[in-house]
């Protein structure tokens, strides 16, 4: 079976059937003037809707109410099932009734003084006892008001057959009055309000409802159901939670408090449907919670009959925005105090430098002849410390000048700047017998020029610099990725270990030594911040040592390419 609790409208149309045999025989007993023969067959049809009644009125109790340790007990729930079999094999075998006597509203039986009938009787009124008990239990654990309600009718029209079955039954029995209220009429009433629960409360369809409690509760949104005058029904497990409500079994106080905030997110009886409006409240434990609240109508044919609310929890996520914006602005602010601290620290150590190195000059100058070969020799160490001292200092204070010198950004056509450097590298490129070749259109980008320009000076400086023993060939490309340019700058030079991916682009790491290749080690960290500063990204693949290298950055399209209309 697709659906496992369809069987609790099985077993609610079982007990409608048995009642309608039941009441159906009395009819045939009480109108038709049936002789006694024909009446005691009727009879013991009678009695196959009277005895196999409370069994399934019980089980229907213990589907309604969800008891799976009784349904999925076999030894409670086999024997359980058989009983009313053993109540017709008594009566056909003649140990419960004596058939039949003329009563002033038409044929009916007589009780046998006998152990069987007692059993029987003891058999109704316990499993009926356990009926009520397990009904006020219901109703006092479920977290639906439309549970409660069955429970209610169903109560309330025991209560009634109780008080009018006792008053026509016992009362007036003992008081020798004649009763003229059959008794099947008295458990019409009881019937009566489990008719009107299937109606009103849909309690046929209380298989898909109990489905769809199951997945409500799994879900982690909030869901609130409101009647039409935006009174509260019920809400799943993820709305009792958000609203701090201790126990899925609600107070009036907790539906009051619920319905409270939910029309202070503008959720009311006549108020229009709304998407994700944003509430901050105090939870019914105190603590401070943002959702984001959502309603919708439902209809019943045209006419509004009431609204699902859905509610979202984003307090976390607020929080985290807080959080992640407080980090965002402190990390700004320490770069921006790390960026000045380098701007005044290599500006100001340029003032002594410049000092030591003209010093140094000085003393070459004057006492070169005086200070002998090694002499010499240590001046023109210091000189060169100081040298290189300077390029770092030169290329720091590049570095941390770099965002401030940002210009507002302008349409740079990537063709124009890669010409004018290559053009402003010419005495190297010549020197080394350098190609430098682009393969296909390069983009029109919003970008500074300045910074496009140290970019590519760099990336094709480097493609220069770093080449083996073959003349230095390299050739620059740019393919639109999605809302990206993609660069790449091939080049035939000594390659690179994969294993330093990451450290050439930090500031002042080199690969190779300066005796070798010249440098600071500050060009790929100057390429990477300018790249990251649009949004971009720079990488390097290379296969190996040797084997030429391709340095890739993105940078964001805002322009259409040269010629492309
Ligand atoms: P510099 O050029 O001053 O040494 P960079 O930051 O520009 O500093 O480069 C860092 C290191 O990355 C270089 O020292 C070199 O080892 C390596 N490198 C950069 N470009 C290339 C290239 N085109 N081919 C091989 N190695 C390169």
């Amino acid at each position: 079976m697709k659906n496992p609790y369809a069987v609790t409208n099985w077993v609610l149309a079982m007990l409608f059937g048995y009642f309608a045999l039941w009441s159906g025989c009395s009819c045939i007993l009480d109108n038709t003037g049936l002789d006694f023969a024909t009446a005691a067959t009727v009879m013991k049809v009678q009695n196959i809707g009277w005895s196999s009644f409370i069994t399934y009125y019980f089980l229907f109790i213990l589907y309604l109410t969800d008891n799976k340790r009784l349904l999925l007990n076999p030894l409670f729930i086999v024997p359980f099932l058989l009983l009313p079999f053993v109540f017709i094999f008594q009566n056909f075998t003649g140990n419960m009734l004596e058939c039949c006597r003329n009563v002033p509203y038409g044929i009916a039986g007589t009780w046998k003084n006998a152990p069987w009938p007692h059993i029987f009787f003891g058999y109704y009124t316990a499993f009926f006892i356990l009926s009520v008990y397990m009904l006020v239990s219901f109703r006092r654990s479920t977290g639906s008001r439309s549970e409660k309600k069955i429970a209610d009718i169903m109560l309330w029209s025991i209560a009634a057959i109780f008080v009018i079955g006792t008053f026509f039954g016992v009362i007036m029995n003992y008081m020798g009055i004649y009763n003229p209220v059959d008794t099947n009429v008295v458990f019409l009433i009881f019937v009566g309000g489990l008719i009107y629960c299937a109606e009103k409360y849909e309690a046929f369809k209380l298989s898909s409802v109990r489905n769809a409690d199951r997945i409500m509760d799994l879900i982690n949104e909030g869901v609130v159901l409101l009647d039409g005058d935006g009174s509260f029904i019920t809400a799943n497990r993820a709305a009792i939670e958000i609203f701090g409500c201790p126990d899925v079994r609600l107070t009036e106080k907790e539906y009051g408090f619920i319905e409270q905030q939910l029309a202070n997110a503008g959720v009311s009886s006549a108020g229009a449907e709304a998407s994700n409006t944003e509430l901050m409240f105090r939870d019914a434990r105190g603590a401070e919670r943002t959702i984001l609240v959502s309603n919708r109508l439902t209809r019943n044919g045209n006419a509004a009959s009431g609204r699902v609310c859905t509610i979202r929890d984003i307090s976390g996520l607020k929080k985290a925005e807080v959080d992640l914006f407080e980090s965002v602005k402190e990390l700004k602010r320490s770069n921006e105090e790390l960026e000045n601290f380098a701007y005044v620290a290599s500006h100001d150590l340029k003032e002594p430098l410049r000092m030591v190195m003209s010093y140094v000059q000085l003393i070459r100058k004057r006492f070169m002849d005086k200070l002998g070969q090694e002499g010499n020799d240590f001046i023109n160490f210091a000189s060169e410390g100081a040298q290189r001292m300077s390029e770092l200092i030169e290329g720091l204070l590049r570095y941390s000048r770099l965002r401030k010198a940002q210009k507002d950004p302008e349409a740079v056509d990537t063709s124009a700047v890669a010409g004018i450097v290559i053009k402003a590298m010419k005495l190297s490129m010549d020197e080394k017998k350098a190609v430098v070749g682009i393969d296909g259109p390069l983009p029109v980008l919003k970008a500074d020029r300045v910074q496009m320009e140290q970019l590519f000076q760099n990336l094709i400086g480097n493609a220069v610099k770093f080449s083996g023993k073959e003349p230095p060939r390299v050739t620059i490309r740019a393919e639109r990725r999605g809302a990206f340019y993609e660069f790449v700058f091939r080049d035939n030079g000594i390659g690179i270990d994969m294993h330093y991916k990451e450290r050439i682009f930090q500031l002042f790491q080199r690969l190779n030594a300066r005796d070798e290749y010249e440098g600071t080690g500050m060009g790929l960290a100057i390429c990477r911040k300018i790249v990251e500063s649009y949004g971009g990204r720079i990488w390097v693949e290379s296969e190996g040592p040797g084997k030429g290298c391709s340095f890739y950055f993105t940078m964001p399209a805002a322009l259409r390419e040269t010629g492309e209309k």
